[in-house]
């Protein structure tokens, strides 16, 4: 089976940006929290808290997800794009269709999680 490394390959360039500009706005001055606590209702400070809590995890998800398609970039170059990272066997076209950023194949993320 052959990939289609060039489809696989505008698919990362497609999410990377997509993933700047996420963290560019993930990046911009956030809401801020009423300053005088009796001018906000207790629901709409929780509801900032909330926001900002949203916005923390997505700022600590991009840069990982960032890394993952840059290896994922560095893979394609150096032709291991497609293989498992952990036993070398062929990945799922079905996985990569899933994430193109994927590593190991179906059954080392299922011996991994076990190990877990
Ligand atoms: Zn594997």
């Amino acid at each position: 089976m052959t990939i289609d490394l060039e489809r696989f390959h505008r698919q990362l360039a497609d999410e990377l940006v997509q993933l700047q500009e996420a963290l560019m706005q993930a990046s911009a001055p956030q809401t801020e929290l009423p300053a005088d606590p009796s001018s906000g209702t207790e629901l709409a400070q929780m509801d900032a808290l909330k926001q900002q809590a949203i916005a923390k995890a997505i700022r600590e998800r991009l840069p990982t997800r960032k890394r993952a398609l840059q290896a994922a970039f560095a893979r394609i170059g150096a032709g291991t794009f497609g293989r498992c990272c952990q036993c070398d066997s062929a990945l799922e076209l079905e996985r990569l269709e899933g994430d193109v950023a994927a590593v190991f194949c179906l059954d080392c993320v299922i011996e991994r999680d076990a190990q877990k």
